[in-house]
């Protein structure tokens, strides 16, 4: 099958976040869908090893941030490739809170406010039904879209996203390749310039910004 198929498939960039016992988590998703116009009711997916996953089960309800193309790279990469079982995301994060849950509204388009109606187990993620009960308009930007943040970003999905793609079955070429142990990026030795040995020792990974010590040889 060819996994590059479902790059076809649009989707929109968000930070999905909730909060228990002071405890702010929160992860970025693409997997939104909207199913309902009247009474609103949206859909998202996230990973069962996920621990926004974990508290979202317990709270029963989130704040859900649209992402713009004005999003700081470095929120996405916080928010999107650490878990917030190690860190408080919102810690130095640009944030506000609405309805007692955190929302992440660093260049933000807008967010919803909502509670989990229904759970649906889907293999390795759960499907969260969400009823909308608030919704904030915040800064009249452009969304921004997966795509966008594929092409124009050069970035991609962590390993528990729906939409990841194993690289070594994105691509079949076989030399030198490293992987960044957080994030998953390969760096090919034989589609760079530079030799990953030979790149200086403050070289980061271009996806989620760690150093050359995060990489294990393929
Ligand atoms: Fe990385």
């Amino acid at each position: 099958m060819d996994l590059n198929v479902f790059k076809d498939i649009t989707y929109g960039m968000y930070i999905v976040s909730t909060i228990k016992d002071q405890e702010k988590v929160g992860c970025i998703i693409n997997t939104l869908t909207q199913i309902t116009s009247k009474d609103p009711i949206v859909t998202i997916s996230l990973n069962k090893d996920n621990y926004t996953n974990k508290i979202l089960k317990e709270t029963k309800k989130c704040a859900i941030a649209i992402l713009s193309k004005e999003t700081p790279r470095d929120v996405i990469t916080k928010f999107g490739f650490f878990s917030s079982k190690d860190e408080d995301k919102f810690k130095d994060s640009i944030y506000q809170e609405d309805s007692g849950l955190p929302v992440a509204t660093d260049k933000i388009c807008s967010y919803l406010i909502g509670g989990v109606l229904d759970i649906i187990d889907c293999n390795s993620h759960d499907i969260f039904m969400i009823k909308v009960i608030k919704t904030v308009k915040k800064e009249d930007l452009v969304p921004m879209t997966y795509k966008y943040y594929q092409e124009e970003l050069k970035g991609k999905a962590p390993f528990k996203a729906p939409t990841y793609i194993e690289e070594s079955k994105a691509n079949t070429s076989s030399s030198c390749k490293y992987k960044c142990t957080v994030c998953g990026y390969i760096y090919d030795d034989a589609k760079e310039k530079v030799k990953f040995v030979d790149l200086p020792d403050d070289w980061k990974c271009p996806r989620c910004g760690v150093g050359k010590d995060k990489f294990v040889r393929l």
